[in-house]
């Protein structure tokens, strides 16, 4: 059976750089293979709530600054919907609307009793200090107040926001209930009801489906090279991981561009660079290439880890790796999915294979409930179950419907929201 989408294929028609539409062609075709019902279809297609607020601050400099924001619930049938909040000069409604859904898909793809739900602030966190950055999220946090609450909506990290962040919020939100609410947002500081392990979840989630895909090609990590785009949270810690099982990570980047050396980087000295000096910028150890230039590399593995829309109908050709593991977002477009097939690249989609996070979250939500903080070593052994069974299904439902990972895993998680949504009915 050819893993190739015909030319009429709803991937093909649409427009490549919108995030949400791309998530709807991905959704029409796994609707098509799981026959799903028409009331379903729409019912799963639209986003069950979105606000937009308007966030005025006071700027260090004494001027006033407004700036826009949103907090979009896609669906809640599983249960509170969950999802992080990014800060970027680049966020629109149909971004958040996207990574909404896509946390839909996730929540339920390794079971966790979440639905969807994502958060954005249109700004440039690397110009804003951070006494601005905790007014912009302090009254973020009170303009969308009313939809958010640990039974309702949870917020986590996402690009550009971190622990500090989602104390600002945890705390605004509790000082307006007049009650401390711990559980209201995931990736808090530990101390803080935050979760041993919740920071680097997201990598060590990537691992394993690194692991479980290499072993699906029959690949040798130890003789493997790896490439990676965008060394923050995610990227960051997967290079970590790697290196310290002794993968040789050929390359990595930040917003300004890559850095890479045949032999192996020495990620550990990349990342204090990266720390102490905002940018690789100067890095000596390997050479200057852009971030065009880096998913080009001949490697084994190529991890996109930074933002959206990164693999293209135009660049996805040129691609020298044989998997493809999604720490971000959305990195490839709904067009290159079709000349990935054709060079039989084994694409494991974000919505599987940055599920880490999630995960954790939901163990953090518990243990705020519990009120009681779990050991690292528990969490870290949790985690990796539940994201090698998810590797599992999905690639069983891929096998027995003859499809790609990406449309396996949206079958898989489409199909247990909608089976959920069935159960409870519509009300009245
Ligand atoms: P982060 O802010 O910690 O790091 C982002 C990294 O990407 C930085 O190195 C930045 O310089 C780089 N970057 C940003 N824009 C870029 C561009 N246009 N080209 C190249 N590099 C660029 O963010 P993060 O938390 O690591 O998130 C990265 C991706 O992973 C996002 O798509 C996010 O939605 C996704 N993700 C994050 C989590 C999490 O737990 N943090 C969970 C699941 C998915």
């Amino acid at each position: 059976m050819s893993l190739t989408q015909p030319a009429t294929s709803p991937v093909l028609q649409a427009p490549e750089h919108n995030p949400f539409e791309a998530m709807l062609a991905r959704f029409d075709l796994a609707a098509e293979k799981l026959a799903l019902d028409d009331g379903l279809y729409q019912i799963l297609t639209k986003p069950e709530r979105e606000m937009k607020v308007s966030i005025p601050i006071k700027l260090d400099s004494g001027k006033v600054a407004v700036f826009d924001g949103w907090r979009v619930q896609h669906n809640s049938a599983l249960g509170p919907c969950k999802g992080g909040i990014r800060y970027s000069p680049f966020v629109d409604v149909d971004e958040v609307r996207a990574l909404a859904a896509w946390m839909t898909w996730k929540c339920a793809i390794v079971n966790v009793p979440f639905g969807g739900a994502k958060g954005g602030v249109l700004c440039n966190p690397r110009e804003l200090s951070l006494a601005e950055l905790e007014r912009i999220t302090r009254r973020y946090t009170t303009g969308i107040m009313d939809i958010i609450g640990p039974d309702r909506d949870v917020p986590a990290p996402d690009m550009y926001t971190n622990e500090q962040v989602m104390a600002w919020i945890m705390d605004t939100y509790s000082v307006h209930r007049r009650e401390a609410h711990t559980g209201v947002v995931t990736g808090k500081p530990w101390g803080l009801g935050g979760s041993m392990g919740r920071k680097a979840a997201t990598g060590r989630g990537l691992l394993s489906m690194v692991r479980e895909a290499a072993s699906e090609m029959k690949l040798d990590l130890a003789s493997s090279s790896v490439v990676i785009q965008g060394s923050g949270n995610v990227g960051g810690t997967i290079a970590t991981l790697l290196d310290e099982i002794g993968v040789r990570v050929k390359a990595l980047s930040d917003i300004d561009g890559g850095m890479v050396n045949e032999k192996g980087l020495d990620v550990k000295a990349v990342l204090a660079h990266i720390e102490e000096n905002g940018s690789l910028e100067g890095f000596e150890g390997g050479d200057r290439c852009s971030n065009e230039e880096l998913l080009m590399l001949p490697c084994e593995v190529l991890i996109p880890a930074a933002s959206e829309n990164q693999i293209t109908s135009h660049n996805a050709g040129g691609l020298n790796c044989r998997i493809i593991v999604e720490g971000a977002n959305g990195p490839t477009t709904a067009r290159a999915d079709a000349i990935l097939d054709a060079k039989e690249i084994f694409v494991i989609p974000d919505i599987l294979a940055n599920a880490g996070g999630v995960v954790v979250s939901y163990f953090e939500w518990v243990q705020d409930r519990m009120g009681y903080f779990w050991e690292e070593s528990d969490v870290n052994d949790r985690l990796v179950l539940i994201m090698r069974k998810a590797f599992q299904q999905v690639l069983q439902r891929t096998k027995d419907s003859g499809v790609n990972m990406r449309t396996g895993a949206y079958m898989e998680g489409i199909s247990r929201v909608a089976a959920v949504t069935s159960m409870r009915g519509l009300y009245p």
